[in-house]
């Protein structure tokens, strides 16, 4: 006789029973079921959920000496960072907390200046790690206003989401690291009469999100699927970090810090860092470069990033938790191979990146070319140990295209 497999009612009991492969399930335990699964679902979201009282949050310092194991130098930027960071989430703990004050804490939304390859998006990257928050890169270039060639700002939204495998809640407390604002600067002080596609348009549209609003985001990105529904995300909570080069940006300083009369006498004046004019940068020279001052003003927390020497150069290449050499000697190590890398090696290879002028970016693929008949050859070959000398380096880099490292 039919029956409900899980309450054991028969057919004449219930409403109706809905058939499996080997038995029934009547219409009042598969609602039942519903609710046990959908509960279920809850429990794990809660547990999944970031929770700030939970989590010891780090504290500025501790911060610090976490970015310290993966960037070299920058030790204001990291400063800076630290406290921003940690001020941020403090601000997301309080949030709905009873208070007995009115004081709300203002989001540090943070600008970085500094030269490609000098550790913006790696700053940027580390802290996401050390938060463990959702985190995504945009390129502001390829930002448009809606309606132009090119993806609409929104779709900086939906690279968060997508970061969040789709979790609302978590994209809402993530970090969004906007590359390359400065490519977005107003051309010129004054606003252009014919619309500025690649320029103040999308400050003002950067602007909404900065604020901290409700965006309605497509969650696939992009006008290509037009059918989809749209996600609501609040931008209140999430932090945003933008880097540019800003490049000229020096002259500007230099041309403010000249004719500054008060407080910058002729004393002062000679003890300018004439090399490293990025460290007196204000906010005061981003509106000079373009910025629009609502934007200037959504990011509070300006801090500049220096060039890297040779010492810093060297020091990428071996010291970082996962710098690049430390990366190929696990290579090797995998194959059952030691890897060892001489000095004057190292030293050669910063040689060529400053050479280049390709900074830290060029390291890496220096480095590939001198490891790549390596990597190919001695898995296969019967060995134990390999050591990279000058001779082999040096015979390496002589083969390789030039052109294409230095553009690297
Ligand atoms: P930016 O965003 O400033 O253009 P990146 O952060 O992308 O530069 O740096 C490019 C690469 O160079 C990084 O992946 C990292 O390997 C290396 N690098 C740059 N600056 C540093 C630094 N200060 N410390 C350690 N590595 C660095």
């Amino acid at each position: 006789m039919d029956k409900c497999s899980f309450c054991g009612r028969k057919r004449s009991e219930v409403k109706f029973l809905i058939s499996g492969i080997n038995g029934f399930i009547c219409e009042e335990c598969s609602v039942r079921a519903y609710e046990i699964v959908a509960e279920e679902e809850t429990v794990q979201k809660e547990k999944n959920k970031f929770d700030f009282n939970k989590v010891k949050l780090k504290k500025p310092v501790e911060i610090k000496s976490f970015l310290d194991q993966y960037v070299i130098g920058q030790e204001h930027a990291k400063k800076v960072l630290s406290v921003a960071v940690y001020n941020h989430y403090k601000r997301l703990s309080v949030h709905g907390m009873p208070d007995d004050d009115d004081v709300e804490i203002d989001k540090s939304n943070i600008i970085m200046v500094g030269a490609t390859g000098t550790g913006k998006t790696l700053l940027a990257k580390t802290i996401a790690k050390m938060l463990h928050v959702p985190f995504t890169i945009v390129d502001a270039t390829v930002l448009t206003e809606a309606g132009y060639v090119g993806e609409d700002i929104e779709s900086l939204l939906t690279r968060l989401l997508q970061a969040a495998d789709y979790d609302v809640e978590k994209a809402e407390q993530g970090i969004v690291f906007i590359d390359e604002i400065d490519k977005i600067a107003r051309k010129g002080d004054n606003p252009s009469i014919t619309r500025d596609v690649s320029g103040e348009g999308v400050q003002q549209g950067l602007l909404k999100l900065l604020e901290g609003s409700v965006v309605n985001v497509p969650p696939k990105g992009g006008r290509k699927h037009p059918e989809q529904s749209m996600i609501p995300v609040n931008t209140k909570n999430i932090l945003f970090i933008a880097g540019g080069a800003f490049d000229g940006i020096e002259k500007k300083i230099a041309r403010r810090l000249n004719t500054q009369v008060v407080g910058f006498d002729k004393k002062s004046r000679e003890k300018t860092d004439k090399d490293n004019f990025l460290q007196y940068i204000t906010p005061q020279d981003l509106k000079s470069f373009g910025l629009i001052p609502e934007i200037i003003g959504r990011m509070p927390v300006l801090t500049h990033l220096n060039p890297l020497d040779r010492k810093a150069l060297r020091a990428i290449l071996t010291e970082p938790k996962n710098s690049i050499i430390k990366q190929y000697v696990k290579l090797f190590k995998i194959d059952g191979i030691e890897l060892k890398i001489k000095d004057d090696v190292l030293e050669y290879i910063v040689d060529k990146a400053i050479e280049y002028k390709t900074g830290a970016r060029g390291l890496r693929s220096i480095c590939e070319v001198i490891m790549t008949d390596a990597m190919f050859e001695l898995p296969s070959a019967k060995i134990k140990k390999f050591t990279v000398d000058l001779k082999y380096a040096k015979s390496k880099l002589e083969k390789a295209d030039v052109q294409k490292l230095k553009t690297a």
